[in-house]
């Protein structure tokens, strides 16, 4: 029983530091460490950097970028980030002919493992990275052809999906941005469902480069605003202006106000809202206050000369010459191409005020020039010359020429059917279909449910199975015990039924036995043997030899008597013998022999003496008599007898 419990012992104290290590061992897989997440971090604000801010004016140089890459390690990465950041920097410079390309060599291929891991290890990141991979590589393939939304627009559907996966709801809003991104150029009204279910969710607008806030929810608004304004919803387009200058950005980048404050009061005008208009423009120059930049700066005062101008409330003239002084106080020299349009389009609208013909000609030319000048280089050339032809009809409105205004409104409207015309012969493809999108995905997710629901199937049958192990083994175990208990108590009992010097049945068995053997009512005789002299021989020999002599005198009357017959050591050197189905005379005739064999018994191991022993007996016919105590106290009266008539023989009442 003790060894049982030493050995469960041993097992509990070695099974549950064991279990301990290995819930240590397996948490410690799955935390991607502060470092690695730092790693990423740092990738993200490079490709950031190198994508939004390179080489655009007064941003980062070439050199600035090759000694980020060199610090960040980037080209020697072997981890699933390294290899796709190398694809996706080395992907965006890919047709790059005339400017500088990424110091970068993929090394290896980009697979679908690189992105798995990335997508559990940051789903934000994994979503950004992707979708701007998606896009570079369409606009690579497609060599800037809108049609790569072809393949840009399924496979951000497809990213946008495994973002929904993640259960990171930035994850998602990013993929929705970016696929939304490719959708204007398709399908606007798409496009406007895709950024305003992204709103929510999108990464606040940051000074901090990365690649996931590329695409934030300022320049959701701001997209917003533009895709309302070209549906000709200014209403809405005002609402997410509005948003933009409502939100608190903690940056000194005073431009996406300014732009916010621009478009806001274009909704406003659109709308002929004028005195709303006025006071937001008053808001704008109160924000100036905030504004270094000269550009800003000539845009929020241009868009307050034309809400004069467009107004023309009573002595607006006065209001108009107002602004038009600030503008001409601004010193533009160092930023001229940036601002000569606006500054040659304020010049006209000022003319048409003046009534000055010849100046508002000769600017208004100019303008149209700069504007035709920026379309060849540009992305964005139906825009551009969608917004000449209005604001050319509204230059010719403010100066009186109406037939002019007519006739660009009239190309105005005719570019806007085209473009959209256009625009939404790309979406006739597969990629809108919703219906045959939301039953795939329905598809899709149905399969999951079962797979899941088979999973945990397994999972209970498995317990099931592991319930009934557990049942099975203590079962077992419980058997085993009781089969130990059993097998050593019988062990035990079987010792205490027999001598342990000589191996004769002890005295309480023997009596046992006995009383069964002697309602058996046969004929059978009990003799009780007494060894002559023993004293003398332990005294003589010692007890070891004496000892001797019992064991000796016990395998003699074994070797001599029935397997039905009985010995027992009833005390010291006295013995019982039980004969059954015996009658007297054969009895006598045994003990007898045994007598006779004991006297030629001369040698002893334990002593080199040699000397033989004798025994006396009494010896009596059971008779049908039961009674033990009688039968023993008759056989000791017959042994006292043969002592006393000399030893060595075997005493019995005269049949
Ligand atoms: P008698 O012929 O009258 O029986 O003389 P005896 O010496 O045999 O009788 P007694 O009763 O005086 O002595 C019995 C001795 O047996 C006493 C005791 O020391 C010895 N004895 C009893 N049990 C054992 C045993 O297990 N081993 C040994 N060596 N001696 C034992
Ligand atoms: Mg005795
Ligand atoms: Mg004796």
């Amino acid at each position: 029983m003790s060894a049982w419990f030493r050995f469960t012992r041993l097992m509990i104290c070695l099974l549950i530091p064991a279990i301990a290590c290995f819930t240590v061992f397996a948490q410690s897989i799955d935390i991607p460490n502060a470092l690695r997440l730092k790693k990423l971090d740092n990738y993200s604000h490079i490709a950031a950097t190198a994508i939004y801010h390179w080489n655009t004016p007064s941003e980062v140089s070439n050199e600035n970028i090759i000694a980020m890459l060199t610090s960040a390690g980037l080209q020697n990465d072997t981890q699933s980030e390294g290899v796709i950041f190398r694809h996706l920097l080395a992907t965006y410079t890919a047709n790059d002919a005339d400017s500088p390309r990424i110091p970068l060599f993929v090394k290896e291929p980009l697979l679908d493992k690189h992105w798995q891991e990335l997508k559990t290890i940051k789903p934000e990141l994994f979503a950004a990275a992707k979708a701007y991979y998606i896009y570079a590589r369409a606009v690579n393939d497609f060599k800037g052809s809108d049609h790569r939304v072809n393949f840009s627009v399924p496979e951000l559907r497809r990213l946008q999906r495994e973002a929904l996966e993640t259960g990171s709801r930035r994850a998602t809003a990013i993929a929705s941005i970016w696929l939304a991104m490719e959708l204007t150029l398709a399908n606007p009204i798409q496009a406007i469902n895709e950024i305003e279910y992204a709103l929510p969710h999108l990464p606040r607008y940051s000074s901090d480069k990365s690649l996931e806030n590329a695409l934030s929810n300022v320049i959701a608004h701001d997209w917003l605003r533009g895709a309302y304004l070209e549906l000709f919803v200014p209403s809405r387009a005002f609402f997410h202006s509005k948003e933009i200058i409502e939100s608190k950005t903690q940056d000194n980048n005073t431009m996406v106000k300014t732009w916010a404050y621009f478009s806001a009061i274009d909704s406003l005008l659109i709308q002929n809202k004028f005195e709303e208009a006025l006071a937001m423009s008053n808001d704008a120059i109160e924000h100036l206050s905030t504004v270094t930049s000269v550009h800003e700066k000539l845009l929020t005062y241009v868009q307050r000369l034309r809400v004069v101008v467009f107004q023309k409330s009573e002595g607006y003239e006065l209001l108009a010459q107002e602004v038009m002084t600030q503008i001409r106080q601004l010193d533009t020299t160092e930023v001229k191409q940036r601002t000569e349009e606006l500054s040659a389009y304020a010049d006209a609208l000022y003319a048409a005020v003046l009534n000055d013909d010849a100046k508002f000609q000769d600017s208004l030319q100019r303008y149209r020039n700069i504007v035709l000048a920026t379309i060849p280089n540009s992305g964005f050339k139906e825009k551009i010359k969608l917004r000449l032809e209005r604001e050319l009809s509204r230059l010719y409105d403010a100066s009186g020429d109406y037939e002019k205004a007519y006739e660009h409104s009239k190309t105005y409207n005719r570019l806007l059917v085209e473009k959209n015309t256009e625009q939404f012969k790309l979406s006739n493809s597969s990629f809108t279909d919703g219906i045959a999108k939301d039953i795939e995905l329905a598809r899709y997710r149905q399969k999951e449910l079962t797979v899941l629901r088979s999973e945990k199937d397994g999972l209970s049958t498995d317990k099931e199975a592991m319930k009934t192990t557990i049942f099975a083994l203590i079962i077992t175990i419980l058997i085993i015990l009781a089969l130990w208990l059993w097998i050593s108590k019988r062990q035990s009992d079987l010792l205490a039924e027999r001598d342990s010097l000589t191996g004769a049945l002890t005295r309480r068995a023997m009596l046992n036995s006995l009383k069964k053997a002697l309602k058996g009512n046969k004929a059978s005789c009990i003799a009780l043997l007494d060894v002559d002299n023993f004293k003398k021989i332990n005294d003589k020999y010692g007890h070891v030899v004496g000892d001797e002599v019992l064991t000796t005198f016990t395998q003699i009357i074994k070797n001599r008597i029935r397997k039905s017959d009985k010995l027992c050591r009833y005390g010291g050197e006295e013995f019982l013998i039980y004969f059954s189905d015996s009658d007297q005379k054969s009895a006598k005739r045994i003990l007898d022999e045994l007598n006779f064999a004991l006297s030629r018994q001369k040698h002893w191991s334990n002593t080199k003496e040699m000397f033989s022993v004798s025994f006396s007996s009494g010896l009596l016919d059971v008779n049908g008599e039961t009674n033990l105590d009688t039968i023993i106290k008759m056989c000791d009266e017959l042994l006292y007898r043969a002592k006393r008539e000399g030893r060595a023989r075997v005493a019995s009442f005269p049949i």
